[in-house]
């Protein structure tokens, strides 16, 4: 016969999401600490702070997960490098930025590193890790940061009709006649930076969020970032090194006088 000294009622409670999923313009996540502090509407509707600062309404959609319903579909970027940040799944994030393999094609036809972003995120997640960085991995510094690569993240931009799949661009030996639907190859794709270019506003209509003006990817806000990046990786690999070499010394016994 097998005992237990757990308690009822504590083996019976589930275990409390660290995160339950706010909501306002997005999906955010809301620590069980923030939620102490929630202000409750006459409505029932509690409001409390979101890990990226921001007041958001708690949802009924109940805990945090990142690849999950609803948060997939518009995540709040501050949020998720926070939570990824403090649970230890920076890496999970940075695969996030990986641009798909057809994507990758038009970006090296283009003559555009596809891996900027990437690279930016995984050196300073690095130096974040090293426990010799300016900033740790949970830090909103480090957060901040890594949210604004996400932003700048290069993506492909593609004529509408090109898109929708009704351009022109047929493959060699292509009947629009008798073929079926075939994938346009992008001919006329280019390079942008989401964050820096202009998208329509809601005076467009139907057309809200159409690209107006194209600012070409890799932009001067990713190129810094990049750069910045690689010199906190490399002040973080000093530092640890000159750590090393203090305990060495340490570790020395005392020359005899
Ligand atoms: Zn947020
Ligand atoms: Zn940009
Ligand atoms: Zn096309």
């Amino acid at each position: 016969m097998s005992t237990s000294t757990t308690p009822q009622a504590a083996r019976a409670a589930p275990p409390e999401p660290a995160y339950l999923i706010g909501v306002h313009q997005g999906w955010h996540a809301v620590t069980q600490f923030a939620l102490k502090y929630t202000a409750a509407m006459s409505s029932g509707t509690r409001i409390a702070y979101a890990e990226c600062g921001a007041l958001v309404r708690v949802s009924k959609h109940g805990p945090y997960r990142r690849g999950g319903f609803p948060v997939m579909h518009d995540p709040c970027i501050e949020c998720a490098w926070a939570v990824a940040g403090e649970t230890g799944q920076l890496d999970e994030e940075i695969r996030r930025l990986m641009p798909s393999n057809e994507d990758r094609e038009v970006f090296t036809r283009l003559g555009v590193d596809p891996l900027t972003a990437v690279t930016a995120a995984t050196m300073l997640a690095e130096a974040a890790r090293s426990g010799h960085g300016d900033y740790g991995a949970d830090h909103p510094a480090t957060i901040q940061m890594l949210a604004m690569i996400t932003r700048h993240a290069p993506v492909i931009l593609v004529p509408e009709d090109c898109a929708e799949g009704s351009c022109e661009h047929y493959p060699p030996g292509y009947d629009p006649l008798t073929g079926k639907g075939f994938e346009c190859p992008r001919p006329e794709a280019s390079a942008a930076c989401a964050a820096c270019s202009l998208q329509a506003g809601s005076w467009a209509g139907e057309w809200e969020g159409r690209y107006e003006l194209g600012i070409p990817a890799p932009c001067a806000v990713l190129t810094r970032l990049a750069e910045h990046a690689e010199e906190a990786l490399a002040e973080a690999k000093r530092r640890a090194e000159a750590a090393t070499q203090w305990e060495r010394e340490q570790a020395r016994p005392e020359p005899e006088a």
